[in-house]
């Protein structure tokens, strides 16, 4: 079965790095032209270099509703439209939650639940009116458990993501739009690099396939999401974590 992704336009934010640039990479692979979105400019540049065709690299921070607007408007007037939006963008903490300071707090809602959030609210002002367009946000396991690894702030960020993304498919569903979420467990990338190496030990002694996943698993899952054979794939969860979680 064809993927149905070749020539259409997607946007991936985070395509800087880890889980986004492997999705960019893999939604590229199936035809699609990308707009590779980053806080970093210059990674965001590097990742549309990486891909064949006329991929391009936007510096955007999601946080800023403006930057969002300006990331779905050129995407529009330089790839001629926008069918798919993946949401990779994130920031991770593990502060114990006594030590968690508001700004923390406030920091990791507004990237990973705004930044959401405002992303996908500007996608939608075109495919609304196009009565089509696919959108896969990236939650986390740790929003599902409370964080194994991952602190508070973080957990509830990853669970607002994926109430968000169930609102967004009942409002978007009427208007062609598909809309999920996957659920990454631990993955490696720079964001879990970081971690020391007991924690991840510790991790992976609990999952049953005994490994950290790779990038390029999750992307595999996004792109099916994205793709013509979850046509009636709705407002769902999916899990990439080995059985860490099996629910
Ligand atoms: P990563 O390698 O650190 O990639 C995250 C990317 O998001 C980075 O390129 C980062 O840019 C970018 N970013 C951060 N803040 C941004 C902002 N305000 N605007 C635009 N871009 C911003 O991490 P990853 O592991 O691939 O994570 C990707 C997503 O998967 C995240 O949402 C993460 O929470 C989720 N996830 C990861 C795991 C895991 O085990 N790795 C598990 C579950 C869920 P800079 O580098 O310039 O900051």
């Amino acid at each position: 079965m064809s993927s149905g992704l070749g020539g259409k336009v997607a946007i991936v934010t985070g395509a800087g790095s880890g889980i986004g640039l492997e999705c960019a990479v893999a939604l590229a692979r199936e035809g699609a032209c990308v707009a590779c979105a980053d806080l970093d400019g210059v990674a965001a540049e590097r990742a549309a270099a990486r891909l064949d065709g006329d991929s391009i690299g936007i510096q955007v921070d999601v946080t800023r509703d403006d930057d969002c607007a300006r990331l779905v408007e050129e995407t529009t007037s330089r790839l001629g439209g926008l069918d798919v939006l993946v949401t990779s963008a994130g920031i991770f903490h593990a502060t114990p939650f006594d030590r968690i300071t508001a700004e923390e707090w406030d920091r990791i809602q507004a990237v990973n639940l705004k930044g959401t959030f405002l992303t996908c609210q500007a996608a939608l002002r075109v495919m609304v009116p196009n009565g089509r367009g696919r959108i896969v946000t990236i939650a986390s396991l740790g929003g599902q458990t409370g964080g194994l690894a991952a602190g508070a702030s973080y957990a509830a960020s990853k669970a607002g993501v994926v109430a968000l993304t169930k609102s967004i498919a009942r409002y978007a569903g009427p208007h062609g739009v598909i809309v999920n979420t996957v659920n990454p467990g631990v993955i490696a990338t720079p964001m879990t690099a970081a971690w020391p190496p007991e924690v991840a030990e510790r991790v992976i002694a609990q999952t049953p396939l005994a490994r950290m996943g790779t990038a390029d698993e999750v992307a595999a899952v996004v792109c099916m999401l994205a793709s013509d054979a979850a046509s009636f794939v709705h407002g769902a969860h999916v899990d990439v974590n080995g059985g860490l979680l099996m629910d």
